[in-house]
């Protein structure tokens, strides 16, 4: 064990003095003390300089990473010292970080397998509490935020997302992504989709990150549209397509379910059964039956069929590369959009309208910004934040979703233990 150890956690002025086993027959622990080396000097807690020790603490127990599904603690006497400077403290004790019960190889081991399983599933694999995981995760994160370098990042996306039940404003989170090619990652998450909420992402990004932007990509969500206007002016801000598809999506999904009330009973209300995922669908990717009964359904001149179309005509407005020619299609889309006597898409069509330059946007960004980037993004927050890790709070959501999304970088540790 002193062998496994030294080749694993070797710290100098410390030895492993006595490693034994101790508890009961049917829950060993293997207790490992540890000592300061006979000619070492301790070190300061806060500045880390030799000074000269002062008295000795009570014994404490450190976890440490569980061997062969048995648990290691470490046991010492930390010292206090005397540091000209910072007056009388604790020693630094390499292994751990402040008054935390584990080793800094157990919280790096806990948090590394919290990326693969759910947090309450490593508690349970490694024999210890969902808080003791959280809290390494917590560590892990804090340090990955300290120690990030945010340098060339020429693309952000801002998105609000919806997270836990309820419309009000706390239900939603506030995002910042990077979304250029070569690094898709979390930049910043925060509660709210106020603009306070952004305007302190932006600040913790810092003001080199913020005026280093050439791209800023949003949904139409009018706080940030103003904030971003004042304080990223310098970058080009296109409105990002799968929002505006997703909001053109919503508009035919409410004239469907309008018309579909009040044709219940209707003969032509049979056009309308079973065909809401159908018509939410890209026209393009619907196949088979499905597109026989999409056919027909455009055949009965129902309103659900001609928004449907309408919705349909629009994925042409993407294709142009001219900004010119985009803006053409994008006056007539609307005009036909208007007189189509279908309040959803009308307002579709107002709302294209008042964010006609930002739209154009997109035209003079092209080849630069990948439209999906934002939408993958949000995919995987959803994953997260569905995946059972049993989120008691906010801060342990922001936790996780840094620590899945953001490409932190971690803790150098001597030993990988996972
Ligand atoms: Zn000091």
């Amino acid at each position: 064990m002193k062998t496994l150890l030294n080749l694993t956690q070797p710290f100098r002025g410390f030895v492993y003095r006595c490693v034994r086993v101790v508890g009961p027959e049917g829950a060993p622990r293997v207790e490992v003390r540890v000592e300061p080396h006979a000619q070492g000097c301790p070190g300061c807690s806060r500045c880390l300089l030799p000074c000269p020790g002062y008295d000795t603490l009570p014994e404490r127990s450190w976890s440490h990473v569980p061997l062969w599904g048995i648990a290691v603690d470490y046991i010492y006497r930390p010292r206090r010292v005397e540091c000209p400077v910072h007056g009388v403290v604790v020693e630094h004790i390499p292994w751990t970080e402040g008054k935390r019960p584990f080793t800094k190889a157990m919280m790096g081991f806990l948090a590394r397998w919290a990326r693969r399983l759910s947090w309450r599933e490593t508690a349970r694999v490694f024999g210890t509490s969902w808080e003791a995981v959280y809290r390494s995760v917590e560590w892990y994160v804090e340090w990955g935020l300290a120690n990030r370098i945010l340098e060339g990042v020429k693309a952000i996306g801002i998105d609000e997302i919806h997270w836990s039940p309820g419309k009000r404003g706390a239900n939603f989170l506030t995002v910042i992504y990077q979304i250029d090619a070569g690094c898709r990652r979390l930049l910043w998450v925060g509660p709210k989709r106020t603009q306070a909420s952004l305007r302190r992402g932006l600040k913790a990004l810092g003001p080199e990150v913020v005026s280093g932007l050439s791209f800023v990509c949003t949904d139409m969500w009018k706080p940030f549209l103003q904030v971003i206007a004042k304080q990223v002016g310098q970058a080009l801000h296109v409105l990002d397509r799968f929002h505006i598809v997703m909001h053109q999506n919503k508009a035919v999904d409410e004239v469907r379910r309008a018309e579909s009330a009040r044709l219940r009973g209707a003969t032509s209300g049979q056009y309308l059964k079973k065909m809401r995922w159908k018509l939410l669908r890209r026209g393009s990717r619907v196949r088979g039956r499905a597109r026989g009964q999409l056919q027909a359904l455009v055949a009965s001149k129902l309103s659900t069929g001609r928004a449907w179309i309408l919705k349909e005509a629009f994925q042409h407005f993407w294709e142009y590369t001219s900004p010119v020619w985009a803006k053409a299609f994008l006056h007539s889309w609307c005009t036909r959009a208007m007189r189509s006597q279908l309040e959803p898409m009308k307002k579709v069509a107002r709302m294209l309208r008042r964010h006609e330059p930002l739209l154009l946007n997109w035209f003079r960004a092209k080849g630069e910004l990948s439209s999906g980037a934002v939408e993958g993004l949000n995919n995987k927050i959803r994953v997260v934040t569905r995946r059972s890790y049993g989120f008691r709070t906010y801060r342990a959501m922001e936790v996780a979703l840094y620590h899945n999304l953001g490409h932190l970088p971690e803790p150098e540790c001597a030993h990988e233990f996972c």
